[in-house]
């Protein structure tokens, strides 16, 4: 399991290697991926980072998204019921947790997805690059929600 200073480390090491000048709103880029649980979006990210960088363009996060991903730093999670693509800092193979209602993208911590990597490898012979292990539904407290909004109508 990679620390997070590990995977800031990894992420400038890439972006400096496939020739992108590791400028300060890059590096923030990669802080907030490498820090963040919550699995964000681009725009999330951007808007995260606008005060400290006024200067900062959508497209900037979009370009060291793609490249980071590409290089198999960051997992790119695709959307959560809401269009949008979410990113994961953390490539070590684990499970996602989706909400359909409130869009949350969580992580399952508990459970070691390390035995079904390595059987994929054995049988299928791939030199993986990451895993997306994601499921979706509703989560908690979206289902307290319905059910209290079921309660009030009746
Ligand atoms: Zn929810």
């Amino acid at each position: 399991m990679y620390r997070r200073s590990e995977r800031l480390k990894a992420m400038l090491k890439g972006l400096r290697e496939s020739g992108l000048r590791l400028t300060p709103q890059r590096v923030a880029v990669c802080e907030v991926l490498a820090a963040s649980r919550s699995h964000p979006t681009a725009y999330e990210i951007y808007r995260r980072l606008r005060r400290r960088f006024p200067t900062l363009s959508l497209a900037t996060v979009y370009k060291t998204l793609d490249v980071l991903v590409r290089l198999g730093l960051v997992s790119a999670l695709g959307d959560a019921g809401d269009g949008m693509v979410h990113y994961d800092g953390d490539t070590d193979p684990h499970i996602n947790l989706v909400c359909l209602s409130c869009h949350r993208v969580q992580d399952l911590e508990s459970m070691d997805v390390g035995d079904l990597y390595q059987q994929v490898v054995a049988r299928s012979g791939y030199a993986l690059r990451g895993a997306r292990l994601v499921y979706y539904g509703l989560c908690p407290e979206c289902q307290r929600k319905t059910q209290a909004t079921a309660a009030e109508v009746n």
